[in-house]
């Protein structure tokens, strides 16, 4: 459906509730086809106000510690797996309470805390996050499995004892991938640690799979779950965050002022630094919708952000006709890894929360001000 952004105030984040739900329904096939059971990571995609609509396809959620599990037991019906890579005394118990899995990052963690959290939920299981130490991610810092990684128990470190308490094992190594990477992860993670799976119950591969990117092969990574669980007899969780949120919508901003110095500068009340953080750590250029390259087009604009940071820099585009002030510029694929990361650096607004219904309202859920700003200050 095309919408009309120009009512939209801005910044505002626009999630297209048709769009997710297509991105559900390929997962709600590979579930159906392959068996295998697909949980959300909370940590690239947490708009709990579309879970109604998510819950109705996914299995449950994966959580990052204490308050990503809160999120997850409270707006998500389901299950809630609870990894961090080191658990508190303070929060360990409450994890416990309102998870269905914890997964320890290490032997030594989850000698410290297994009992307790059995004690507390005797129905929790109980994993242990591996590195496989193969990974094929494009970037040292997505590279869970890189040199020194503190992400995951190599073989080395593996302590048999985790045996006997253990129901399944985790790993995560990948990072926008197709099931290539994911077959070959699984060649280097089978060769060390299979001979521990006699028992388990399950085997989480993480997230990192980019399921609903254009291209990806879903019929071979239905095969691939397939031949392992008949090879192994577990359950099998993924657990993508980015490929949820992918392409299910927009960042909305409003030009503010445009200026020739050697280049048509355009200043927008939005930030990269706060509002699109990837693009710089990445990084990488995001799309906007109906510009070109960089003098592809007649008129060619560097895009900054409304703050004081001089690499506050969404990219250069080009035009068919010069830009106007209060034009808006609708920036593509900016749901996923994007307002969970959101800051209020150097004061900047929030961008609004807002969901297109499938029947084409606009419903802005969220608007954040001055207080969200404060209230993270003293
Ligand atoms: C980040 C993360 C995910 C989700 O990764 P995506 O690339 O967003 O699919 C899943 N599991 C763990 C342990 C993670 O750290």
């Amino acid at each position: 459906m095309m919408h009309n952004f120009d009512a939209v105030e801005t910044p505002c984040y626009i999630c297209e509730e048709e769009l997710l739900e297509k991105n559900l329904k390929l997962f709600e096939y590979v579930q159906n086809k392959s068996g295998a059971k697909i949980i959300l990571a909370l940590k690239g995609f947490a708009m709990w106000s579309t879970f109604p609509l998510v819950e109705k396809y996914l299995k449950g959620c994966t959580a990052s510690g204490l308050h990503e599990a809160l999120l997850a037991r409270q707006y998500f019906k389901g299950e809630v797996h609870t990894y961090s890579p080191a658990f508190k005394d303070e929060e360990i118990d409450e994890i416990a309470t309102i998870s269905d899995d914890i997964v320890f990052n290490s032997p030594n963690q989850l000698f410290k805390y297994v009992e307790r959290v059995k004690d507390i939920n005797p129905n929790i299981k109980i994993s242990l996050r591996i590195n496989p130490e193969y990974s094929a991610s494009p970037k040292d810092i997505y590279n869970p499995c890189g040199i020194y990684s503190r992400l995951g128990t190599t073989l080395a470190n593996f302590d048999e004892g985790v045996l006997k308490y253990i129901d399944g094992l985790n790993f995560h190594a990948l990072c926008e991938q197709n099931v290539d990477a994911l077959e070959a992860v699984l060649d280097a993670f089978e060769e060390k640690f299979s001979k521990y799976f006699k028992g388990l119950k399950y085997i989480n591969f993480g997230g990192g799979h980019h399921i609903t990117k254009e291209g990806y092969d879903v019929e071979r990574l239905i095969e691939v779950i397939q031949n392992f669980k008949a090879k192994y007899d577990v359950d099998v969780y993924l657990e993508p965050g980015e490929a949820v949120g992918w392409q299910t919508g927009t960042l909305v901003a409003t030009v503010l002022d445009t200026f020739h110095n050697g280049i048509n500068v355009a200043i927008l009340d939005t930030s990269a630094e706060a509002h699109m953080p990837d693009t710089l750590a990445m990084p990488y250029r995001a799309m906007v919708r109906g510009s070109g390259e960089a003098g592809e087009k007649d008129y060619t604009y560097r895009f900054g952000g409304n703050t004081c940071l001089a690499g506050d820099i969404m990219g250069d585009y080009s035009f068919d006709a010069p830009l106007q002030v209060g034009d808006k510029v609708i920036f593509e694929d900016q749901i996923h890894y994007t307002f969970v990361k959101n800051t209020t650096f150097n004061g900047i607004k929030l961008p609004s929360l807002a969901i297109y219904r499938k029947n084409g309202k606009l419903d802005v859920i969220k608007d954040f001000g001055y207080e969200d700003y404060k209230n993270r200050l003293s």
